[in-house]
């Protein structure tokens, strides 16, 4: 199969991150890296809205907890398009515990403690189509930039 450059991932800066003035940072690291935005917004879910997009994780002994956390200021969420995204995405952001997160990535760059953990990225592509649905219900949008044929074999 042909290598997808239009794959989707939903990245978000969680509230530590907001907190923290890393929003900027993060941005970048994706743009640098070539992946394309395709849609962005500061947002302040409820629970319900966190209950669902964690819905694979209730049961979990920290799971009340980590919903506080994602309770506790706004998160920046975004979604990014380009090859492998998702994949790639998860590198990006290092091992969802930090320590064990190499340097370089976001986590292993700022973050030591596995409930304050910067960020987050999508698992699957499947899950990914299905949190994108989930935070932005208005849709992403197409363009095409100037630079893609810098960017992909195209
Ligand atoms: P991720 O996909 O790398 O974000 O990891 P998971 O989907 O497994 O977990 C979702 C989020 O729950 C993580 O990013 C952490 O913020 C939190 N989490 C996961 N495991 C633990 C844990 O053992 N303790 C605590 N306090 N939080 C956890
Ligand atoms: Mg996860």
């Amino acid at each position: 199969m042909a290598p997808n450059i239009r794959e989707r991932t939903y990245i978000m800066v969680k509230p530590d991150g907001v907190d923290r003035g890393l929003v900027g940072d993060i941005i970048a690291r994706f743009e640098r890296r070539g992946f394309k935005l395709i849609a962005a917004k500061l947002a302040s879910p409820g629970k319900e809205h966190l209950e669902k997009h964690y819905a694979d994780l209730m049961g979990k002994p920290f799971f009340p907890g980590m919903i506080q956390y994602m309770l506790s200021g706004p998160v920046f969420a975004m979604v990014w398009e380009g090859l492998d995204a998702v994949k790639t995405g998860r590198v990006m952001l290092g091992a969802t515990n930090p320590l064990e997160s190499g340097p370089g990535t976001i986590r292993g760059d700022y973050a030591l403690a596995v409930g304050r953990n910067i960020c987050h990225g999508s698992d699957s592509v499947e899950n990914a189509e299905k949190e994108i649905a989930l935070w932005f219900p208005e849709g992403v949008l197409q363009y095409t930039r100037s630079q893609e044929s810098k960017v992909f074999e195209i």
